[in-house]
């Protein structure tokens, strides 16, 4: 048996503080409106169970620390939305996962940007699709490097934030996630198995905006680190 042609090479992502060493990425997972206020700036209440959408794992755009990923604008778009947001990288899988049980199959954290086409994904919200068009493009996962968990010191107050041009645009903290990442795992496990190399993106607190080509994002997470993103023309 042989593959009919080379097999793709699979998505990763780079392990902070390592000489090299690479995170596989099995899937990405994100959850929809987790931060109360991005919930409210979306038109809705900010009270309803977790939700999820995928995007492919060759979405990953990994970015080393200190560099600047390049992102092209996408096609198709013309409002190209930032959304930050702390990524969860899970080590060890499993189904039905208790959130008492789950911050153990938690290998790390990164930074990462959900970018999104707004225009496509409010027209599909529009029409009763789905949100791919909208979510789950090309370069649509650009993220830093993954910080294992027992270096990272993640609270309540750890800050989240994302500048573009040098201008805040998001600001929030950790403790404002409406489902916890303890609880977004409890929930994600029952729908899915997990399996190690799966990222969740945990959601972005309020502030999303457009970006244009030229425009430079600098995404940070206390205690995690920062991500450096340039849009680039096509
Ligand atoms: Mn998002």
């Amino acid at each position: 048996m042989s593959h009919v042609f080379t097999a793709p090479a699979i998505a990763s992502v780079l392990v902070a503080g390592s000489a090299g060493e690479t995170f596989p990425v099995h899937r990405i997972y994100c959850v929809g409106r987790n931060y109360v206020e991005h919930a409210v700036e979306m038109g809705f209440t900010g009270r309803e169970p977790p939700f999820f959408f995928l995007k492919p794992a060759d979405a990953v755009l990994c970015v080393a620390e200190g560099e600047i990923g390049r992102m092209p604008y996408p096609s198709l778009t013309k409002s190209l939305h930032h959304e930050v947001e702390l990524v969860v990288a899970i080590g060890s899988g499993g189904r039905d996962i208790k959130a008492a049980d789950a911050m153990k199959h938690v290998w790390g954290y990164a930074v990462g940007l959900d970018m999104t086409r707004r225009d496509l994904q409010g027209e599909a919200k529009k029409l009763g699709r789905p949100w791919d068009i909208g979510k789950g493009f090309d370069h649509s996962a650009p993220i830093g490097p993954i910080r294992r968990a027992a270096e990272c010191d993640i609270g309540a107050a750890t800050r989240i934030t994302l500048e573009v041009n040098g201008t805040m645009r998001q600001q929030s903290t950790i403790g404002k996630l409406i489902w916890s990442i303890a609880e977004i795992i409890e929930h994600l496990s029952a729908a899915w198995e997990l399996a190690p190399g799966d990222l969740i993106f945990s959601g972005t607190p309020e502030g999303v905006a457009a970006v244009e080509a030229g425009d430079a994002l600098k995404a940070h997470v206390d205690g995690v680190g920062s991500l450096q993103v340039q849009i680039v023309a096509r």
